[in-house]
């Protein structure tokens, strides 16, 4: 499996939206129903199904049996997203969760959840984006929200949309958005259809310093 490729990249087959829509099924800008909006889990997970689909077929092996195989493999070998699928996968043994997305305690889950970055560390930034490193969190933390904050898992749905396009919000105007959730204001910020609106929030009037 890729033998001459020791970083393969992920997330690279498909073609980037230019723009954010609409979803038609959630209503919400295409991503954000992740995972439970059948739409929106498509759209995202399209960039991770690109590469998990010519493996198995280069395997030839039943899902389940490829999936253990490749979170066995030497990190790097496969491209993170096939990582991701086989998590995506997999029962943890231990809880029965989707591995790695069990409830905090589960230290079969926890360890799973830690190995997948791995990846990223080494990858990181010759062979992995920071969009495509964003994307990676944002989907994990999509599918196992209950293991963060729930501010976390608000800004990452929010973000979720531009990242999609490429896009990656740069750290000042991470910093911004993630005020405004913290300040409550879902609901303002879902109405933004660019990162720069999202960051660009004006301040509640009586915030204003004067
Ligand atoms: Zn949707
Ligand atoms: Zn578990």
């Amino acid at each position: 499996m890729a033998d001459d490729q020791p970083f393969p990249p992920g997330a690279r087959r498909a073609v980037r939206p230019t723009a954010v829509i609409d979803c038609p099924a959630c209503g919400e800008l295409a991503g954000r129903g992740y995972p439970t909006c059948l739409v929106c889990a498509e759209l995202v997970d399209q960039f991770w199904t690109l590469d998990w689909r010519p493996l198995v077929e280069v395997a030839g092996l039943p899902e389940l049996e490829l999936a253990e195989l490749v979170l066995l493999e030497d990190v790097g070998k496969l491209p993170w997203t096939c990582t991701d699928v086989a998590m995506t996968l997999l029962r943890c043994p231990a809880c029965g969760a989707e591995l790695g997305t069990g409830d905090l305690p589960c230290l079969r889950c926890r360890v799973a959840d830690e190995n997948r970055w791995a990846w990223d560390h080494m990858g990181y930034p010759t062979r992995m984006t920071g969009n495509e490193h964003a994307m990676r969190v944002a989907r994990m933390v999509l599918r196992a929200p209950h293991r963060h904050r729930e501010t976390i898992v608000q800004g990452w749905r929010l973000t979720m949309p531009f990242l999609l396009l490429g896009e990656l919000p740069t750290t000042s105007q991470a910093q911004r958005i993630r005020a405004h959730v913290l300040a409550e204001r879902y609901d303002e910020l879902a109405r933004c259809r660019s990162l720069r609106e999202l960051a660009g929030l004006p301040s509640v009037p009586w915030r204003k310093e004067v």
